[in-house]
């Protein structure tokens, strides 16, 4: 298999952040092998290029902007890194850039969608600076996306109450939603931004496409917080199969759900925080917390 000869990944915006460093609810992480750079996901906003000015990264430097799904929380700073750096190449699934919303019982609709400005921009984006696809797609040997990916598990879903409409009749089954996979020398590694299409139904996608099955992290969100338990036991289970060096919970994964992956996983279990960097390398793997 082809691997990055080393890769360095950053959590460049999380719900939680390192003293010194910004926090909100929102994703972001940097990856970078040599001069191959990516950023995945864009924050909820601008902050995250404080946090990339303390850990010494060039946001003007990224090959490329891949989303994992098309949500406000992650699409943040989209507009302004392609206004100002329209080099930037863009993967994405064409349903990113949709409408949607999220009704929770007692309240109204809240409009989660990406601000309209991103939108804009996406839509105005050189077509050839950017790949718009369900399928996935292979950036570099090393590292690629999973495509959309196919909801098989009975027990995983969407995670929250999202809607096509304000009204709330027609379900948001997030269909954009996507994870990234890189080939390290250690195993792949994983990452994920809402993981809304589940993260057993994630993980199978993204081995069927690499064919490699030796898990040597998950990083992402997981938005597990309302999820029941027999869907937490299930991740459970798959999590001891896979048995991942790290697992970095991050995001939305939930509080309640990240004391429980660290009661029954131990050790393998970092919870991530914007500034923590995981470095792999034939030689050397070093998680900075
Ligand atoms: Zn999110
Ligand atoms: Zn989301």
């Amino acid at each position: 298999m082809t691997t990055s000869p080393a890769v360095k990944i950053s959590i460049l915006m999380d719900n939680r952040a390192k003293p010194g460093f910004l926090s909100e609810h929102g994703f972001a992480v940097w990856i970078e092998s040599g001069n191959q750079k990516l950023l995945f996901d864009a924050g909820g906003s601008d902050a995250l290029t404080h946090n990339a000015e303390r850990m010494g990264i060039d946001l003007s430097a990224a090959n490329y902007l891949v989303l994992s799904h098309g949500h406000y929380d992650h699409t943040g700073y989209v507009a302004e890194l392609l206004n100002q750096h329209p080099h930037v190449k863009v993967l994405m699934h064409p349903k990113a850039t949709q409408q949607r919303y999220s009704i929770h019982p007692g309240k109204g609709p809240k409009d989660i969608s990406m601000p309209s400005e991103a939108a804009s921009v996406l839509q105005a984006h050189p077509s050839d600076q950017k790949t718009v696809t369900e399928e996935p797609h292979e950036l570099w040997p090393w590292l690629g996306s999973s495509g959309a990916i196919p909801r098989t598990h009975p027990l995983e879903d969407t995670g929250g109450p999202f809607f096509m409409d304000a009204e709330g009749r027609v379900p948001d089954h997030i269909e954009d939603d996507l994870a990234l996979w890189i080939k390290t020398p250690r195993g792949l590694v994983i990452l994920t931004g809402c993981c809304h299409a589940g993260l057993i139904n994630t993980v199978e996608q993204i081995k069927t496409v690499t064919g490699e099955t030796s898990i040597y992290a998950v990083i992402g969100g997981l938005h597990l917080k309302a999820a029941k338990e027999p869907r937490i036991a299930a991740t459970l289970d798959a999590l001891k199969q896979w048995n991942p060096d790290y697992l970095i919970p991050c995001h939305c994964t939930g509080d309640n759900v990240i004391d429980i992956l660290q009661q029954e996983l131990g050790y393998c279990v970092k919870p991530g925080r914007s500034g923590m960097q995981l470095m792999i390398s034939p030689q050397i793997s070093m998680l900075t917390e």
